[in-house]
């Protein structure tokens, strides 16, 4: 008889760019890992995002302006936020969390906890793809948002304050800077604003296979498999396989993305997950001479230029995980982007759907679980799962080696919404851009 397979240290559940981060951070400390996931190495949402690195992004969409602006959006059914009807009643309990984070106290304090993971998240992000020898695939030529009135404009300067506030460079700019930024921007575009540190990746999925590669190569094993169950044992965690057999492991993260409520469920922690769908088309590399990323805020897209072609996508639909995708959504994008980018080359290109995974407050959850502090989550990363990647691996494995985190991570805790529905509260507002 075969003997049973020594328990890995740790099993990460879920291989999209949050679990391959955490496993990056584990082997490089030594330990052995396990990584599982259902499909493969980023097949889900990792797989085709905006690829921004979007570390100044701060604000939370959560916020007193979003609940202005949401209601004029709603009323344009393919337009950057929409609520998929058969899905509304579900949303009702996530869309109650959502008002109650973007009063302004609640705002505030969001606010401050996104700053300070940002702050963590790009020289993590940097020395996480220098350890895996990807660095070449971060490009550095910033992002530019631009606007199509001087109303537009002002009503975006809070937001840009609040982030000169948090030490964030950019450049206002008009005129022949602005096209000199971006040539053929369509003339109805008046005012922009550039942000220099503002990076991309050459694509995601390229970085997600060379984090993947890494992460075998120094010795983590993996397993193709669904995890459908997941309980705390003596000694550490097992975990039932579709398969019908059973993994155990001393410790055990669990990095699913939006599919992650049902796993915390089973270790009796109800987290407020949701997710917000997002669209995009991928053109053919040529199609547009993009010299960055452009962000079409009041439009909910952005169109970055990558190594596999030109990406444009964004917006929000709230229509959980089971509804068929709706692509006209990608196609009436596209239709806008033309519109903004005269030159833009429309045909040739694929559509992809994805499902950001989302808490009501625009923040995370890193934390353990209640039933033992064996268990770690990592999950709800909404639009900036690949920006905070590396953050959330080394706080993740901070946690494991019950290490001080680097950072508090009060704001990020797994039973914050167990009482009030909405983290602490203050004042200030912001901008609502749903770009990514
Ligand atoms: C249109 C769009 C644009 C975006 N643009 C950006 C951007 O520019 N910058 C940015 O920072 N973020 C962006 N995001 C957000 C980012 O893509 C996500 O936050 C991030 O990919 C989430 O990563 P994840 O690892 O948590 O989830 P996923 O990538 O979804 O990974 C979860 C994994 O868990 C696996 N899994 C699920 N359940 C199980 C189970 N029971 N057993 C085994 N495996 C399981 C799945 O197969 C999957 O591989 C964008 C998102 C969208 C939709």
């Amino acid at each position: 008889m075969n003997p049973e397979p020594a328990p890995a240290d740790v099993a990460v559940v879920g291989a999209g760019i949050i679990g391959l981060s955490v496993a990056m951070y584990l082997v490089t400390q030594g330990r052995s890992v396990l990584l599982i996931d259902r499909k493969g190495i980023a097949q889900e949402t990792s797989a085709q995002n905006a690829g921004a690195l979007a570390f100044s992004d701060i604000l939370p969409l959560a916020s007193p302006r979003i609940l202005r602006q949401a209601p004029r959006w709603l009323l344009d059914p393919l337009g950057p936020l929409a609520i998929r009807p058969g899905y509304a009643l579900r949303m009702l309990p996530w869309l109650m969390r959502f008002g109650l984070a973007s009063r302004p106290s609640a705002y505030r304090a969001s606010l401050q906890a996104q700053t300070k993971l940002m702050q963590l998240a790009a020289p993590a992000f940097h020395a996480m793809l220098a350890r895996a020898k990807a660095s070449h695939m971060i490009r550095q030529d910033g992002s530019l948002q631009v606007y199509e009135s001087d109303a537009e404009f002002q009503s975006n300067l809070a937001g840009w304050q609040l982030r000169a506030e948090a030490g964030i460079a950019f450049e206002h700019v008009k005129g022949e800077r602005l096209r000199e930024l971006q040539p053929g921007l369509a003339s109805s575009i008046v005012a922009g604003t550039f942000v220099p540190h503002w990076e991309t990746v050459s694509d995601p999925f390229e970085v997600a296979s060379a984090l993947g590669r890494h992460v075998l190569q120094a010795g983590a094993a993996w397993r193709q498999a669904e995890v459908r169950s997941i309980a705390v044992r003596e000694g550490g965690v097992e975990l039932r396989l579709a398969q019908g057999d059973t993994v155990r492991a001393k410790q055990a993260v669990i990095a699913t993305g939006a599919w992650s409520r049902q796993l915390a469920a089973q270790l009796g922690d109800a987290i407020p997950l949701d997710t917000e769908r997002g669209y995009n088309t991928t053109l053919p590399p040529g199609a547009f001479d993009l010299k960055r990323q452009i962000i079409f805020g009041a439009h909910g897209f952005v169109v970055t230029p990558l190594s596999t072609g030109i990406r444009v996508g964004g917006a929000v639909e709230l229509g959980g995980l089971k509804l068929p995708p709706n692509f006209e959504r990608s196609a009436h994008m596209l239709g806008k982007a033309a519109r903004l980018l005269p030159g833009l080359r429309t045909e040739g290109g694929t559509q992809w759907m994805g499902y950001r995974p989302s808490l009501p407050d625009s923040l995370p959850v890193i934390g353990h679980a209640s039933a033992s502090r064996q268990v770690v989550y990592a999950f709800g990363h909404g639009h900036l799962g690949l920006t905070q990647s590396a953050a959330t691996g080394h706080l993740v494995a901070q946690l494991l080696a019950e290490r001080t985190p680097s950072i508090a991570l009060e704001a990020f805790r797994p039973d914050r919404f167990r009482w009030t529905g909405a983290p602490t509260p203050p004042e200030g507002f912001s901008e609502p851009s749903l770009r990514l």
